[in-house]
């Protein structure tokens, strides 16, 4: 369909992800606009809105789901350094290879992971990566929604200082306002890499355009032990004190924020980003999502960067983080499947201060996936709320077959219908060989 027209998707199951996670049996969505004009059981719908295409779909029918942190881009270094400890793998596989991208690479690496994005079912990624416009080109080109955090980072010669990469980004955000599918935020790299002054500026910017500021909290137990050796304070409360947490503010990993800093996150509506694969795979630790969820912090599961996760896949990683909890309290109640839903739709939206995505309610965006369960995993369905369990602990995003951005068909069928991508993909492989080096 395109812009303006109308859609009637039938479900066997429709999960709005509202907050009572119901399953509507046969169920219905109505798309006007990009938006979704209504979601319900089938049985009490409304006549569909005017000239709109009918489509039953069957299968199980739930709104797309969001990325929470990411550098997409990394596609082309995927899988380079396996198996090296943390420092070596960045010094010698990855930086050296991050030196030879151009924009061009940028935004190819960016399309490879928007294709696998959208096959697995996830409609929105909340990025960050050098060469902002290149990812920013490349998820347009995509029809994939992302928010695009410009990265700022002290100490890389190449990319001009802080301020200059600040003032780019702003510059960028007015260029792309009238592509409602891109976002733009900021990216500083974290508390510890950024000085005072630049921090306050980064703040200033972020809230008189109601910009996101994307940044790395608490990866790692030891990373922000200068900030606190100077000031006396956690890396979250030293940006408090600049008074960075006053913005929207959308923090990646939070693996040891102590309790007190998630009160903190809670009293300034900070939202984080959990990315068990990575902090797995970087062996950084286990975050207390039970914990920060109990404060009242939104929690988005994430992937990270394909370059220590390896894939782009969001229910995985909600699988994950299931586990992860169980494991770290002990305790098979620590974090149920409606956590692990919500913290990949609705709760990620929230933590993004999107409350416009991330459910099929009215008047959010129609950004709609279906899932084939005509499988043997998916047995049995003995009443539709079945389907959800099935989903995280069964079922794959390889059974997504069909995606909608803003209404738009992106997938159909198991094809990404935006982009070339046996084109793309033969291009991403000439890049790997050449930044290998
Ligand atoms: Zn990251």
């Amino acid at each position: 369909m395109s812009g303006g027209a109308s859609l009637r998707l039938i479900g066997d199951y429709v999960a709005p992800m509202d907050e009572a996670l119901s399953v509507h049996s046969p169920g219905f969505v109505d798309v006007t606009d990009g938006r979704v004009a209504a979601c319900g059981p089938l049985s009490g719908a409304p006549l569909p809105p005017d000239g709109a295409v009918v489509s039953n779909v069957g299968g199980l029918v739930m709104p797309g789901m969001i990325n929470g942190h990411a550098h997409s881009a990394m596609t082309v270094l995927r899988g380079a350094g396996e198996g090296l400890p943390l420092e070596r793998w960045l010094s010698e596989v990855v930086w050296p290879r991050e030196g030879r991208l151009d924009p061009d690479d940028v935004e190819v690496g960016m399309m490879i992971g928007a294709a696998e994005m959208l096959r697995n079912g996830v409609t929105t990624s909340n990025e960050m990566y050098f060469f902002p416009e290149a990812v920013a080109a490349g998820v347009a080109r995509a029809g994939m929604r992302a928010i695009v955090g410009i990265a700022i980072i002290e100490g890389l010669a190449r990319f001009g200082t802080p301020e200059a990469q600040l003032e780019a980004g702003v510059a960028l955000r007015e260029r792309t306002l009238g592509n409602p599918l891109v976002e733009i935020a900021l990216g500083p790299h974290s508390g510890y890499n950024l000085g005072d002054d630049t921090l306050r500026s980064i703040r200033d910017e972020a809230i008189a355009r109601d910009m996101l500021i994307h940044i790395h909290v608490a990866e790692t137990p030891t990373e922000g032990d200068a900030v606190t050796a100077r000031t006396g304070r956690t890396v979250p409360e030293h940006l408090d004190d600049l008074g960075l947490l006053d913005a929207r503010v959308l923090a990646a990993h939070g693996v040891w924020l102590t309790e007190s800093d998630m009160r903190l996150f809670a009293a300034r509506g900070v939202g984080v980003a959990h990315c068990p694969g990575s902090n797995g795979k970087l062996a950084s630790g286990i975050a207390p999502v039970r914990s920060m969820r109990a404060a009242g912090v939104p929690v988005a599961v994430s992937t990270d960067g394909p370059a220590s996760n390896d894939n782009l896949d969001v229910l995985e990683e909600a699988r994950l983080a299931l586990l992860f909890a169980r494991l770290r309290d002990g305790d098979a109640a620590a974090l149920g499947v409606s956590d692990a839903l919500h913290m990949i739709t609705r709760e990620a939206a929230a933590a993004l201060g999107r409350n416009d995505l991330g459910s099929l309610e009215e008047g959010r965006a129609a950004d709609v996936i279906r899932i084939d369960l005509d499988r043997p995993e998916y047995e049995p369905i003995r009443s539709p709320s079945d389907v959800l369990g099935l989903l995280v602990w069964a079922g794959s995003s390889r059974d997504v077959t069909d995606v909608w951005v803003a209404g738009e068909h992106v997938v159909d069928s198991g094809v990404v219908t935006t982009l070339p991508l046996d084109d793309i993909r033969a291009a991403g492989r000439r890049i790997a060989d050449r930044i290998a080096g």
